[in-house]
């Protein structure tokens, strides 16, 4: 099939409408949009051949670059025998094999339940709805409340945008349904009463929407204490952090802190299928357990949809594979040396592979700075004016040093 790129151009202008886009610009005539046609490794190829790096890993998705023999092998296989089946009363090979090996990623943990969904959102709806029970039916009816962070974000659904603290994504979300009371600070956790709070949910380490701004070292552990102290449960919300993009396989680790909820989804599959998991303890469980009633009703038509579960066990196999964790270290010390040698900058904060790079100047520069970088071979999307660098963690040092170029050149430019 010949593909008159310009002709679909029209087309999805006529009929698409994009998330987070105002889409008086993108459908301006004289906006092209990029139609991303292929991908190898850490580059993405668009309609007029030319390739870029994927800076933030397809929007925080991609673990292992694209098109991975090891990833595609297993989604080829699990499609031969079957695409989806329903995981209401069924079950299937692939969601227990990957909650198995979920499970032992983390085995001192005691998070031994997996509960699937299919997208970061449900994954956090999932903990709050499971907190709310479970304190409903351990006999504590006054927690009515989650806590969460200023400037958190946890999702767009009505429910994961409640637990928001960012204006701009929140929309008209506010607070839908259930109590939320934010703190900003540690400190703020002791004036709270913490005998209505159902749940505490946290970014750990790093809030991403928020602009990649880092938490003080030990919060996240004085949180864990207060919320063991209290009878709050804590829900860690993985869903960027996840999968080695902080330098360990879990951000949580960086604390030695076990959360009560762990929400997995963008990297779960290595960024190549919507998929997500809820993973909490046996003690969570069994409070679910005994009458009918008890039992958690939730769920979704493409819950632990089996081909989502395959990509996920061909991710975890190339972790195994290519010692991904055992070669980050080297990656992360060059990502953080080259975040600090750029010039014209705000602040670099950097937390292993994810770097937030703020710019000072007027509205809109971040974007600018963006398009920029297209044109020396970068993608990535700014949050305001902070620009994200998150590539895929098998970007090579070589890959680094091009895309942070890319970067300077493309600063340099905007502001020139
Ligand atoms: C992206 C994100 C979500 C929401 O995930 P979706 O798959 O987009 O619904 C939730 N929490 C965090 C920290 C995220 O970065």
């Amino acid at each position: 099939m010949p593909e008159d790129f310009s002709q679909l151009v029209r087309t999805e202008k006529r009929h698409i409408w994009h998330p987070f886009t105002p889409m008086d610009p993108w459908c301006d005539d004289a906006h092209e949009p990029l139609m991303l046609v292929s991908g190898k490794g850490c580059w993405l190829r668009d309609q007029h051949g030319r390739d870029y790096i994927d800076g933030n890993s397809s929007i925080w998705t991609n673990i292992h670059g694209h098109s991975h023999p090891t990833i595609l092998a297993f989604i080829r296989s699990q499609l031969e025998r079957v695409a989806h089946t329903s995981f209401l009363g069924f079950t299937h090979a692939p969601a227990a094999q990957l909650a198995h090996e979920l499970v032992h990623l983390m085995p001192e943990s005691g998070l031994n339940r997996v509960f699937y969904s299919d997208n970061g959102s449900t994954a956090i709806e999932a903990a709050v709805r499971m907190a709310f029970q479970y304190h409903r039916q351990t006999g504590d009816h006054l927690r009515n409340t989650i806590l969460a962070f200023e400037n958190g974000y946890h999702g767009d659904t009505l429910g994961a945008a409640s637990l928001g603290g960012l204006g701009l994504f929140k929309g008209v979300a506010n607070d839908f349904g259930y109590k939320v009371v934010r703190v900003s600070r540690a400190e703020q956790l002791e004036k709270l009463n913490a005998s209505e709070i159902a749940a505490a949910i946290i970014e750990p380490l790093i809030q991403g929407a928020a602009g990649m701004r880092l938490w003080p070292p030990g919060l996240l552990k004085q949180l864990r204490e207060w919320c063991s102290a209290s009878g709050v449960l804590l829900i860690a919300d993985e869903v960027m952090t996840g999968f080695g993009r902080t330098g360990k396989l879990f951000a949580c680790q960086h604390e030695d802190v076990v959360p009560d909820f762990l929400c997995l989804a963008k990297g779960l599959t290595g960024g190549y299928l919507p998929l997500a998991v809820t993973m909490t303890t046996d003690c969570i469980f069994d409070a679910f357990r005994g009458d009918p009633s008890r039992a958690f009703y939730y769920g979704h038509s493409y819950t632990a949809n089996q081909l989502g579960c395959a990509a996920a066990l061909g991710n975890l196999q190339v972790f195994r594979d290519e010692q991904t964790m055992l070669h980050l270290a080297s990656k992360v010390a060059r990502f953080g040396e080259l975040a600090a040698t750029l010039s014209g900058v705000a602040d670099a904060r950097v937390c292993g592979m994810i770097a937030g790079i703020e710019l000072s100047g007027p509205v809109g520069l971040g974007a600018k700075v963006c398009l920029a970088a297209r044109e020396y071979g970068l993608l990535t999307r700014p949050i305001g004016n902070v620009i994200v660098l998150m590539p895929p963690l098998c970007v090579s040092l070589l890959e680094l040093e091009t895309m942070f170029a890319a970067l300077q050149r493309a600063i340099d430019t905007a502001l020139a």
